[in-house]
């Protein structure tokens, strides 16, 4: 069974085994999120699915309150983050407490009838040796 259109079906195959993919411009190299037919930079259609890093940085943040869809009980924090290869995504976060500007990795939210969902978690960083 396939998930999505055409155009978003390689997305959410790859969700279903946890691996965050973004297309790339074989022609000018950009990398870019939503998936579409062709480079939003070039127009180039030679666009190609590559795995992202799966890190990221928090671009915008806010913390819905309201219950708006029967999938997400409020309250709950809703971001764009940057992606490091540079796409911007609109997604959840979860963990702990962050702010715009902190780095943030990927972890999949279970659906009951869909693919898992990608959401970002603050990326905890140990502190170094004195
Ligand atoms: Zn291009």
């Amino acid at each position: 069974m396939t998930y999505g259109d055409p155009i978003t079906a390689p997305f959410w195959e790859a969700a279903a085994r946890r691996r965050l993919l973004i297309q790339r411009c074989r022609d000018c190299g950009v990398h870019q999120f939503y998936p579409r037919p062709f480079c939003l930079k070039c127009q180039s259609e030679l666009v190609e699915w590559v795995e992202a890093a799966g890190t990221a940085t928090i671009y915008s943040l806010t913390t819905v309150r309201v219950a708006v869809s029967p999938e997400f009980h409020p309250p709950y924090r809703v971001a764009v983050v940057q992606l490091d290869e540079g796409p911007r995504m609109l997604t959840n976060i979860i963990g702990g407490e962050c702010r715009i500007g902190e780095r943030v990795r990927v972890q999949w939210k279970e659906r009951p009838d869909a693919p898992p969902l990608p959401v970002f978690e603050p990326v905890v960083t140990e502190p170094g040796p004195p």
